[in-house]
């Protein structure tokens, strides 16, 4: 399949103005990221989740924002940005781990209906709250899924938090991966456009992600990306993928799906055109939040 071209979606605007699911609309069209959801419901054991203003990467942001105080952020970097096309939220934690991200998304659409709502997750409570994403304007939806086998998976994320109960060990890893894909069953049979993120682990599921492809391409994911281990938390130790390790995995997830290319591993507060400059520092004239 030939690929990186513009993404086939179900949802013409989202290929078309989503900077993240389209390659014609990157470098083009922006997004602001409204970090309001600092919690986690799962540990993976390289998540280092951390405020700050100055680290590039997911899981960082400098503040942590109320779900009332979003339409004014969002109004202020349309002010900053006029190419924001897309309101997204991707953490610092699990955007579904608390109602945090729906509250915001709620108060958002009711101002500026005309903007893509977009949400992260991984995906541990997608079946349950799929449909009242679609209800609060979300089109698009990204899951990180890093691996279906539950065997990797146990070697990825040390425990769930699900209905109450710390769980660990296969059981874990099976009950993430039931519900990261019957929540991407859900989601698109709403209509929603579907990524798949993987955090490409050499010598754990690097040789892996032509099955995630398979699987997640089955329950109705679009695109998928995949991004490279920065080694911390319990993975301090290991190595980072090369380039010629991600070009290998991009190339046996292509035999399933469409692979988006253009991923900056953006911040929870990140705000304006992907790759260009971030204008989160001129939103927040705050100093950094602490969790
Ligand atoms: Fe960190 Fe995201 Fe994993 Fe939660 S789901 S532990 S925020 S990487
Ligand atoms: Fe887009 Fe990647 Fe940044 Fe998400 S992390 S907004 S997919 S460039």
């Amino acid at each position: 399949m030939s690929l990186g071209k513009e993404i086939k979606s179900k949802d013409i605007k989202v290929s078309r103005l989503h900077p993240c699911f389209g390659g014609k609309a990157h470098n083009k069209y922006g997004r602001i990221h409204l970090p309001v959801s600092p919690a986690c419901n799962i540990q993976c054991r390289f998540c280092s989740r951390t405020l700050n203003k100055t680290e590039e990467r997911p899981g960082v942001t400098g503040q942590v924002l109320k779900p009332e105080e979003t339409p004014a952020i969002v109004n202020k970097a349309l002010e900053l940005c006029p190419e924001i096309t897309v309101v997204g939220i991707a953490g610092p934690g699990d955007t579904l781990a608390t109602d945090n991200a729906l509250k915001a998304f709620e108060l958002v659409h009711s101002e500026h209906p005309e903007l893509i709502k977009c949400l992260s997750t991984n995906g541990l409570l997608l079946p349950q709250k799929a449909k009242q994403l679609a209800d609060v304007g979300v089109r698009s939806v990204t899951v990180t899924v890093n691996a279906v086998d539950p065997v990797i998976l146990d070697k990825i994320v040390s425990h769930i938090i699900y209905n109450g109960v710390r769980l660990t060990g296969l059981i874990a890893a099976e009950i993430l991966i039931g519900s990261q894909l019957e929540g991407i069953e859900k989601v698109a049979a709403l209509g929603v456009t579907l990524k798949v993120n993987t955090v490409l682990i050499p010598g754990v599921n690097d040789k892996h992600i032509s099955e995630i492809s398979k699987a997640v391409k089955a329950a109705g994911a679009n695109i998928y990306n995949i991004i490279p281990l920065i080694p911390q938390g319990e993975f301090i130790n290991f190595k980072a993928p090369t380039c010629d390790d991600l070009a290998q995995a991009r190339k046996s997830a292509s035999d399933f799906l469409e692979v988006f290319y253009h991923c900056k591993h953006c911040r929870a507060d990140a705000c304006g055109i992907p790759g260009k400059e971030d204008l989160s520092s001129k939103l927040y004239d705050r100093q950094p939040d602490t969790f």
